[in-house]
């Protein structure tokens, strides 16, 4: 371990506690330890010093733990965080989950009271941690240069596979975004998406999308694959009511029948249903275009107020597959989800399949789609039809 290099940061309101936390660290190697009694001293430290890890209390005066995870998300903090407390077991899993939805470096928990070898295995699992590959703290594109890129059409479209559960075959693909950046590289949604909704940009985005994509499905078919596509749609497109015909006048134009289109819209973007985007939601439902609920179990939304909305199709977000596979609780939660989706009537995506563990579990959960990482990565278009042979070989 390289520790003795590393910046360590105590939220505690407890000067005992501070004074344990600081000895054991200190004995692990790390020299460099601050201690702060409140989330805000802590929070201007952070914004002008380097930390590579926070331990932090639950219970504290002024900002609690909980809105200090909030706030730590908003500050893009890069480090680990291990979270400290002497709460119930089922609070500190549930702040646990709070701080991977909001894609911190969580290593995890220590229950009070705090003994040595807590510490050292926190240690020993932030020295070894493999950084999610949600790439936090991303550099944001400006907006001169979102609008120069959709000027001159650098985005394109990268297609991820999407795996039947029980035949293995391809059934669609889902189209991500990724920017060619003439001197930046390939650049990922991260550090584009957010921004071009902030700035009213997203739309032109997302219509030029749906022509490349439906373009994309014709030609495909026209060489004999018959696949879907998904899209992401973001929230602020679905109150747009000329979407609907705007995507029917496609389809015609391209002669494609309404369901090989999905459109994916991410579960926190419904949870303020407004009668604009029922209306729109409606509209391409009725027409046959399949809505599928993105990034499902992140929202926080209760299962109710989804079932009166016309979505075919649940993909359940990819940390619930992950944990599942280590975790027994999470894998009884995931359970329940797909179950709960399929009594729904709803098809189920499991997302984020990246290693052999998880394609293992996901093949006995009675989910139906199967897409991530292990099956394969999203590409360009132009290597789709070399990835499906490849993949037929294997699964024959
Ligand atoms: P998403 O809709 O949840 O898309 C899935 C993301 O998970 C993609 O990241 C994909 O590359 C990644 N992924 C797939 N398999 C695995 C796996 O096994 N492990 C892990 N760790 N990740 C996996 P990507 O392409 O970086 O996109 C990030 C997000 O940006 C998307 O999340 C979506 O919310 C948004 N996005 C991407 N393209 C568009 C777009 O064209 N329009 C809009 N509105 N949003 C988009
Ligand atoms: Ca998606
Ligand atoms: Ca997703």
């Amino acid at each position: 371990m390289t520790l003795n290099n590393w910046n360590a940061l105590l939220l505690d309101d407890s000067p005992s506690i501070i004074a344990l936390m600081t000895q054991v660290l200190k004995n692990a190697g790390i020299t460099q330890v601050n201690a702060f009694s409140n989330a805000n001293d802590a929070l201007t430290y952070l914004a002008n010093n380097s930390v590579n890890i926070i331990f932090s209390d639950l219970n504290l005066p002024h900002i609690d733990g909980v809105e200090f995870i909030r706030l730590l998300q908003q500050h893009n903090y890069p480090g680990h965080l291990v979270i400290v407390s002497s709460m119930s077991a089922k609070t500190i899993k549930s702040v646990e989950q709070l701080a991977r939805t909001c894609k911190l470096n969580l290593v995890g928990s220590i229950a009070k009271p705090i003994t040595e070898q807590a510490v050292a295995n926190m240690l020993t699992k932030a020295s070894e941690y493999k950084k999610p590959s949600h790439r936090a703290n991303v550099e944001k594109l400006k907006i001169y240069e979102l609008i120069r890129a959709l000027e001159q059409q650098q985005f394109d479209l990268y297609y991820q596979p999407l795996i039947c559960n029980k035949t293995r075959r391809i059934i669609g693909l889902e189209a991500l975004a990724r920017l060619n950046h003439p001197s930046k590289g390939l650049v990922f949604p991260d550090s584009f998406i957010m921004e071009l909704e902030h700035n009213a940009l997203i739309k032109h985005l997302t219509y030029e999308q749906l022509d490349q994509v439906l373009q994309q499905i014709a030609s495909w078919r026209d060489k004999g694959l018959a696949l879907s596509v998904s899209l992401n749609i973001s929230a602020t497109l679905l109150i747009e009511k000329n979407l609907p015909d705007m995507i029917f006048e496609l389809l015609s134009c391209y002669k494609l029948p309404a369901d090989k289109l999905v459109l994916e819209i991410t579960e926190s973007s419904v949870i303020e249903q407004q009668a604009d985007m029922l209306e729109v939601l409606s509209r391409l439902s009725m027409r046959g275009i399949k809505l599928s609920i993105d990034d499902f179990g992140t929202g926080f939304s209760s299962v109710e107020r989804l079932i009166d909305l016309p979505f075919s199709e649940m993909k359940i977000d990819k940390q619930f597959v992950q944990n599942a596979v280590t975790d027994e609780g999470q894998r009884a939660t995931l359970e329940s989800m797909v179950n709960m989706a399929k009594r729904l009537g709803m098809s189920v995506v499991l997302e984020g399949i990246e290693t052999l563990e998880h394609w293992n579990m996901a093949c006995h959960l009675s989910g139906d789609i199967l897409q991530g990482y292990y099956i394969a990565k999203p590409m360009p278009a132009s290597e789709l039809s070399d990835w499906v042979e490849k993949w037929q070989k294997a699964t024959a």
